[in-house]
């Protein structure tokens, strides 16, 4: 039995906390603010198998001048802020390549064949069922190319992970959803897609097995030291605690404990909103994908969330919520019966990587620190997976061709000197 440590107590630290202690170690999670709605709360809600391809994607780049020029578009950059971020959107720029695309699909379709799988375990090992619901999805598209690229993408994917769709008229498509009302091309049906019943309850429950059966300190994490007697975790109130293990979990906050740690890491914080109905009248039978405009409409158990959109900011920069009333302007022209009033606006930071791909692994010099954090738009999807990824290395079983494209040493490559390994 290991003593753990986690910083950050999102859905990637919880779950990772809560497939420890079920394996027997002794796991302490420091959150500075249990109660918060970080990404891991506010999120779409997909278990989505099939989303296994990287936000830089060769299309991309011939859309981003028209983007960047509509203030409220699916992608946008707080210009105050390039001078922060203009090095991760130069790579990421770099990523967008036929190659670049190829290889986040490998690394990421070991995780998507068993993201469910796992997510079923990791909620029989807390005592968490029927959070998971098989509803498909559409994703909408209002003219034939967009239909078209669609499929070319799918095609792809289907190579990779086992994945069940097809293209369909909009007259299909609104027998399965008939409260698309506007005009369309058509969809493509997934089939078999995968929808949380509430991403905010499903974190609660983890957070709250840690509670009963490790331990949650609510404390701001200062700083993170390794020393020959363990690695030691200190807090805002200058409490210091020393473990076998560390796991850094902190989402975008990952970055500074990398910097403390001596290594680099391209994260951004890739701010997304949305807008959530509590008991809406409007029910839809699954999940829609406007992927043409960036975002997407979740039916949870008892809500319904519309959102998503891309805008790399600072992380503490101020919320901008009139791209949450964008998305749902252009979505009342496919479902015009969405609400003209009500709903609760909010933004998340998705903690991205510039190729789609987390980094969970080990530190290159100390084998008793733990990275697992970028999951960018699928950390909730793949918190289950990194779960048992991290849980293998504390048991020095790791899965090494699974991980390898997720190592921080990409990141770091030529830039450190011999060290002293532990
Ligand atoms: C609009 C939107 C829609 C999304 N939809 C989906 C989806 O449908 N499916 C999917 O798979 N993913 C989705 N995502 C992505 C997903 O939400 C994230 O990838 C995931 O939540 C990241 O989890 P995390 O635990 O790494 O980070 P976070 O949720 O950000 O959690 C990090 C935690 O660390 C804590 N922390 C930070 N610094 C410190 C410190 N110094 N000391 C102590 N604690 C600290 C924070 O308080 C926070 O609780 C979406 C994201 C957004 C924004």
């Amino acid at each position: 039995m290991a003593k753990i440590g986690i910083i950050g107590g999102g859905i990637i630290g919880s779950a990772a906390a809560t497939w420890l202690i079920d394996e027997g170690h002794e796991v302490t999670v420091f959150e500075r603010d249990p109660g918060g709605r970080p990404a891991s709360a506010g999120n779409a809600g997909f278990i989505a198998v099939s989303q296994i391809y990287p936000v830089a994607r060769r299309g991309i780049l011939s859309q981003v001048p028209k983007w960047l020029l509509d203030p409220l578009g699916p992608l946008a950059v707080r210009w105050r802020d390039l001078p922060a971020t203009a090095p991760w959107l130069t790579a990421f720029a770099a990523a967008a390549t036929r190659e670049g695309e190829a290889r986040t699909m490998d690394a990421l379709a070991p995780l998507g064949r068993r993201c469910l799988a796992d997510h079923i375990e990791l909620g029989n090992k807390a005592r968490l069922t029927g959070h998971l619901r098989n509803t498909g999805a559409l994703s909408v598209r209002a003219n034939r190319a967009g239909l078209d690229a669609d499929m070319a993408l799918y095609g792809e994917v289907a190579a990779r992970v086992d994945v069940d769709y097809e293209r369909i008229g909009a007259v299909a498509a609104r027998e399965l959803v008939p409260e698309l009302e506007g005009a369309f091309a058509g969809a493509v049906h997934l089939k078999d897609f995968w929808i949380v019943t509430d991403p905010l309850q499903v974190l609660r429950h983890y957070q709250g097995f840690v509670r009963a059966r490790g331990t949650l300190v609510e404390a701001p994490v200062v700083g993170v030291e390794a020393g020959a007697e363990g690695v030691a975790i200190r807090t805002g109130d200058g409490a210091s605690a020393r473990f076998d293990h560390v796991l850094v979990a902190a989402g975008v906050w990952s970055r500074r404990f990398v910097r403390q740690l001596g290594l680099k890491v391209l994260l951004a914080a890739e701010r997304g909103y949305n807008t959530t109905y509590a008991d809406p009248e409007l029910k839809l039978a699954m999940p829609l994908i406007f992927a043409g405009h960036g975002f997407v409409a979740s039916p949870f158990v008892d809500s319904l969330r519309v959102g998503g959109a891309v805008e790399i900011a600072s992380p503490e920069a101020p919320p901008n919520f009139a791209r949450a009333r964008a998305m749902r302007t252009i979505m009342r022209r496919f479902v015009p019966a969405l609400p003209t009033e009500g709903g609760v606006e909010w933004m998340g930071r998705r903690p991205s990587t510039p190729d789609s791909l987390p980094v969970v692994g080990r530190h290159p010099d100390d084998r008793r620190i733990l990275f697992a954090f970028g999951h960018g738009h699928m950390g909730l999807s793949y918190a289950a997976s990194t779960a048992r990824l991290v849980a293998g290395m504390v048991a020095d079983v790791e899965e090494v061709n699974i991980l390898k494209p997720f190592d921080i040493a990409r990141f770091n490559r030529g830039a450190r000197g011999a060290r002293t390994r532990r």
